[in-house]
């Protein structure tokens, strides 16, 4: 059934409190529940059923106003429960009985490692009890567990533990009352033998929050990290946005089965362990970094989520866009800001991009959906974010600090729609939203190219620039978007020109607004002819077109903007990479260009000043970044080219490369502090370009690193250079890895993914013996990901082997997947999504792939949906 966002109707009936009792049991868990239920005037019909969402629960009880109903007073479904002639107020008794072990879904209550754990958004809860399972209906909770007292020592829910008390079986039971109303996707229950690191916070206003983080035994000590990153996001939404935390207590529990990063359940969040755990030795400085930001992202979510949720699903980018807008601006602010916008943009254009210009193509708000499950997307999260940050830079800074503190004025403790956040932005600004709506409603990346003219004698400048979005699935035409340019104008001598623009004069960064599709904007007073600097810091997720070499080459030596900066040396590189392809498709060899490999010397220039600025810089564009700008994929050419640029200047810059190598050894402490960040990155980097220059010289030096165990970014870095070579000395270090890791499930996660993303040539073989590991398992979604979907995203080369071996398996896998976890299994169809860019032989070969995946019988609705979109859109 597809839902719409047109017919959204308010529900029939609200629910005042829900009382919950569970007594945990791994295969029969009993759930009873007690509903305060009240008509609502807004949904129209007074006569309407109650409508109850369920699934896998089987019902032993239901009693309205104390008053049990036999059979023929309820209607029993698939989907759920419906009872009709209800009074206005009734008081509801549920009682049943779920299978938390046998919940492979990990969607409702479950069990991992023995332990119980809850994930409920989107539509989990109703696989725990009869509920109307939709966020706008928001309750206040309270959660009784009763539990085995040795078995399960811990046991947590949302808000705050109101009693507790032991039973003569030796069972232990503790209540826990959540005092903020919430929509049921919230709720949250963990139940086991963990074990917990405490601290506090003092918010602003000098109350006391008790923190904790809640890990099986053995990891307690890789905790550290994460509190230390909770309680500066605590402390950065106070100073930032004036929002403090609104509950005396903030839990954290890690679990290693989970279908996400992590989920934001008001005052018990629950987390991947991947986004927790970290110590250096088992953790990659890239793990400390995305843990910081995730760690921010749930905890902001209090307020941008819990206090002001959604109203119905289509609106998930409310929560989700804003989110991961305040926890990108959190990275800014913390870390440095041009580097974590680079990386955060090379993200949109990796995901959303390439999502965006293909079958899977929706709005940020999307009209319709079959499983909400799989519009978790990076549209909806990342494009969502880049929405709210051009908001911010149309009506400037304070104006919309002040649009937030109306936000949540205007919509605390309700299910809000995009509209009121547009809403408060405007109340706040005035400026007229109407075409910037577009945004939310209209799928696709805008194309923007752009011409300059400059007049000497009347010392004008006139910028020209165009838009055009082309068709996306359901959307044959766009019309103009509202694109907010941020843009200097460049003189020779490499310095901001000043210039007139509406009566205004500015030296630096001013903005302008596109709002045509095809627009002229006047510079007058401007002293020389420009190169305009154009959309710094990424002021529109657009994709812009029109610079020439040498402009890109004075760009990435001189920008103001140090966004620009990078973008311009790596616009650079990629047009140069684009010519050695199609020289290498017509047969001709590689040639170094100059410019290319100047940059790089030149970054390595700035390595003792700026180590991980230079570490960017030393980078080439990845092969999907190529892949992107390409009419027809060929996978083969991008990395032939790929290799061949970086075995020359690996052998151009070689002696360089050593020596900084050897500069920036280990120096006995571990820190993640940028300058030690900085200095591993490099010296990675420093390494790859080694042993791509000179391969007996890198290997001995990887193995060195290896030897040396000093973090796991170093170790890691070096065994996945051994991984891609066939020399013996790529299994002597497997094998010493993982007998060094064994049982340390996200470090066997990386000796899978590393495997996976291979380029060795016996990499299809070897990925199908790994699926017979012994530490394979099908059911660990980590696992899952870091072999199939590493392979399918992050190995182009091997994916799309022309055998057609690498779709094969990844087909075969998500058949196998959709048995036990269909969320899991539905986000693998993405890797095909992309399947009419390549050449007639392999887009056979992928059409043949989805469609035995389609002719599937059993295929869950999740897959169905996606592998039909991949598959049939136009
Ligand atoms: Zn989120």
């Amino acid at each position: 059934a597809e839902h719409r966002l047109a017919d959204y109707r308010p529900p029939a009936f609200l629910v005042d409190t829900v009382d919950l009792i569970f007594d945990l049991d791994p295969k029969a868990t009993r759930v009873r529940a007690t509903l305060a239920l009240r008509r609502n005037p807004a949904h129209g019909d007074a006569a309407a059923p109650l409508v109850l969402d369920g699934e896998d629960l089987t019902l032993n009880a239901v009693a309205v106003d104390g008053v049990a109903l036999d059979a023929a007073a309820y209607r029993l479904g698939e989907h759920g429960l419906v009872i009709a002639d209800l009074p206005d107020a009734c008081t509801l008794d549920t009682d049943v009985t779920i299978d938390p072990a046998g919940n492979t879904q990990l969607s409702g209550l479950y069990v991992s490692g023995g332990d119980f754990f809850t994930q409920c958004e989107a539509e989990g809860f109703r696989r725990i009890t009869f509920f109307p399972d939709r966020p706008d209906v928001m309750a206040r909770f309270s959660a009784t567990l009763v539990a085995d007292e040795a078995r399960y020592p811990v046991l947590l829910s949302n808000g705050n533990p109101v009693d507790r008390g032991a039973m003569p079986d030796g069972q232990a039971w503790v209540k826990w009352v959540d005092p903020h109303p919430k929509p049921s996707y919230l709720f949250a229950l963990v139940a086991g033998m963990l074990v917990s690191v405490h601290d506090e916070f003092i918010t602003a206003s000098g109350r006391t929050v008790a923190l904790g983080i809640y890990v099986r035994q053995g990891d307690e000590d890789k905790v550290d990290h994460a509190m230390v990153c909770l309680k500066r996001s605590m402390r950065w939404d106070e100073e930032v946005f004036g929002l403090e935390y609104d509950l005396d207590i903030f839990n954290i529990a890690a679990v290693g089965d989970f279908n996400a990063g992590a989920m934001e359940n008001k005052g018990l969040n629950i987390f991947n362990t991947a986004l927790v755990l970290a110590r250096p030795d088992t953790a990659t400085d890239a793990d400390y970094l995305r843990i910081d930001r995730v760690i921010a992202h749930e905890y902001f979510h209090n307020w941008t989520g819990d206090r002001v949720t959604c109203r119905d699903w289509f609106q998930l980018s409310l929560k989700e866009g804003l989110t991961v807008f305040r926890d990108q601006e959190y990275g800014a602010d913390t870390t440095d800001a041009s580097l974590s916008r680079i990386e955060d943009v090379l993200r949109l254009r990796g995901f959303q991009f390439r999502e965006d210009g293909g079958p899977l193509a929706h709005p940020v708000r999307p009209p319709a959906y079959r499983k909400i499950d799989n519009f978790y997307t990076a549209t909806v999260y990342e494009k969502g974010a880049e929405v709210v940050r051009m908001i911010r830079t149309i009506i400037g800074a304070d104006a919309f600090r002040r649009g937030m503190d109306i936000y949540f004025a205007t919509n605390d403790n309700t299910a809000a729609t995009i509209e009121d956040f547009v809403g408060a932005m405007h109340e706040a600004s005035g400026y007229d939203f109407t075409q910037f709506m577009r945004w939310y409603d209209q799928a696709g990346t805008p194309a923007v190219s752009f011409a300059g003219a400059y007049d000497a004698e009347a010392r004008r400048y006139t910028l020209t620039l165009r838009q055009a979005t082309a068709p996306t699935p359901g959307q044959a035409e766009k019309a103009p978007f509202v694109i907010p340019v941020a843009l200097g104008l460049i003189g020779p001598d490499g310095q901001d020109l000043a210039g007139t623009i509406d009566g205004e004069t500015v030296a630096g960064t001013r903005v302008v607004l596109l709002t045509e599709a095809a627009q002229s904007f006047v510079f007058t007073d401007v002293a020389a002819a420009p190169v305009p600097s154009l959309f710094r810091n990424f002021s529109a997720p657009i994709r812009l077109s029109g610079y020439d070499r040498a402009q890109l080459a004075m760009m990435a030596a001189h920008d103001s903007d140090g966004f620009n900066r990078w973008e311009a040396g790596h616009e650079y590189a990629v047009q140069v990479l684009l010519e050695a392809i199609a020289a290498h498709q017509r047969g001709a060899g590689f040639t170094l260009d100059d410019g290319l490999r100047d940059a790089r010397a030149a970054a390595l220039d700035q390595a003792a000043a700026a180590p991980a600025l230079a570490a960017r810089l030393l980078g080439l564009p990845g092969a999907s970044t190529l892949a992107d700008r390409m009419a027809v994929v060929d996978p083969d050419a991008i990395h032939a080219v790929l290799t061949a640029a970086r075995r020359a200047i690996g052998g151009a810059l070689q002696a360089r490369f050593q020596a900084i190598y050897g500069q920036t050894a280990y120096d006995g402490a571990f820190a993640v502090d940028p300058a030690s960040v900085g200095r591993r990155a490099l010296r990675n980097a420093c390494l790859a370009y080694i042993m791509a220059g000179d391969e007996a010289a890198g290997i001995a030096l990887a193995q060195a690193q290896i030897a040396a165990d000093t973090t796991m970014t170093e170790s890691l870095t070096a065994l996945a250079l051994l991984v891609d070579t066939t020399s013996p000395a790529r299994d002597e270090a497997l094998a010493a890895f993982h007998a060094r890791f064994q049982g340390d499930a996200l470090v066997i996660d990386k000796f899978f993914a590393i495997q996976a993303m291979s380029s060795a040539p016996d990499t299809l073989a070897r990925i199908e013996a790994l699926t017979r590991h012994p530490d394979f398992d099908i059911r660990n979604p980590n696992r899952y990901r870091s072999l199939v979907l590493a392979f399918g995203y992050r190995n182009a080369l091997w994916f799309h082997d022309a055998s057609g071996a690498g779709y094969d398996f990844v087909a075969r896998m998500t058949l196998a997947a959709d048995q036990v976890n269909r969320s899991v299994a539905a986000r693998g169809m993405e890797v095909f999504a992309d399947w009419k860019r390549y050449d007639p032989a392999r887009q056979d070969k992928m059409r043949a792939a989805l469609d035995r995946i389609i002719a599937a019988n059993d295929l869950s609705p999740n897959t169905r949906e996606m592998a039909e979109r991949v598959r049939h859109a136009d």
